[in-house]
């Protein structure tokens, strides 16, 4: 059991492995691709330069699949232990997808950003919601620059590090949820959340399981609604 204290701020950093069971593919599950596409290809500022067209495809394809997924009980289950914790629960996830947000999490950081979400890669336009796919054209910013997704690629700083870290280095418990433990920052943020009580909660042991307290191997629809004792 993972027991949350009265005075504890609990932290949990999602990965791809809680919206697996929801249906979106992880990186490992396909062998390193990413539903078929290599990352390099297309979730790189230098794929971005290189072919921004084939670029907005892969987003666009994403974007119709997106609409038909649809939470799954971990998802419900942290929306459910943000009521009873309130401001005590922060969650950051690495997923672009929206299904915390659907399954009614209010306090959550995408710090790799949001899938329906576009931005201007030139001006300082702040990042806007978007569903449109664009298949035939790179759509254009009122400036001249080019819509980009709002995603953070490969080689790109992540986004909210400043409202993250002071959670993440105050949290009394932290909990990582289907994240292989491979891709930084995030595979360092059990080394800075310092003395809290660490767990990780995925189907395989991740690389960074030498930092985790407690690591529970299975399914997160099937082991987070059971497993937070408030
Ligand atoms: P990852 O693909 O590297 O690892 C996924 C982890 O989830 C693996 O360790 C796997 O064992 C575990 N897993 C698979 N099925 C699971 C299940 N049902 N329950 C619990 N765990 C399960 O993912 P990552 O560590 O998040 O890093 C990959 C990068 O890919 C991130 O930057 C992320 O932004 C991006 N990504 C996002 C999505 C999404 O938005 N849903 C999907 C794929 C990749």
């Amino acid at each position: 059991m993972i027991k949350i204290g009265p005075t504890d701020t609990t932290f949990i950093l999602t990965g791809a492995g809680i919206s697996a069971e929801s249906g979106i593919p992880t990186f490992r599950d396909v062998g390193g691709l990413w539903e078929g596409w290599s990352p390099e290809k297309v979730a790189t500022p230098e794929a971005w330069q290189a072919d921004a067209y084939l670029v907005w495809r892969f987003y666009s394809e994403r974007r119709k699949r997106a609409v038909e997924v649809k939470p799954n009980p971990a998802h419900y289950a942290l929306a459910q232990l943000e009521t009873k914790l309130q401001d005590r629960l922060f969650v950051c996830t690495q997923n672009v997808d929206p299904l915390h947000e659907q399954a009614g999490s209010r306090r959550v950081v995408h710090m790799h950003g949001e899938l329906m979400k576009s931005r201007c890669d030139r001006c300082s336009r702040a990042a806007f919601a978007d569903q449109q796919t664009y298949f035939d054209a790179v759509p254009r910013c009122a400036c001249g620059g080019r819509i980009r997704p709002h995603v953070c690629w490969f080689g790109e700083f992540p986004y909210k590090m400043d409202t993250v870290f002071p959670v993440l280095e105050n949290c009394g418990v932290f909990v990582t949820i289907g994240s292989s433990g491979r891709v930084e920052p995030a595979a360092s943020f059990p080394l800075w959340a310092g003395s809290a009580r660490k767990y990780y909660i995925g189907a395989e042991e991740p690389e960074n399981a030498m930092f985790f307290d407690e690591v529970f191997i299975g399914k997160a629809g099937e082991l987070v609604p059971k497993l937070f004792e408030v």
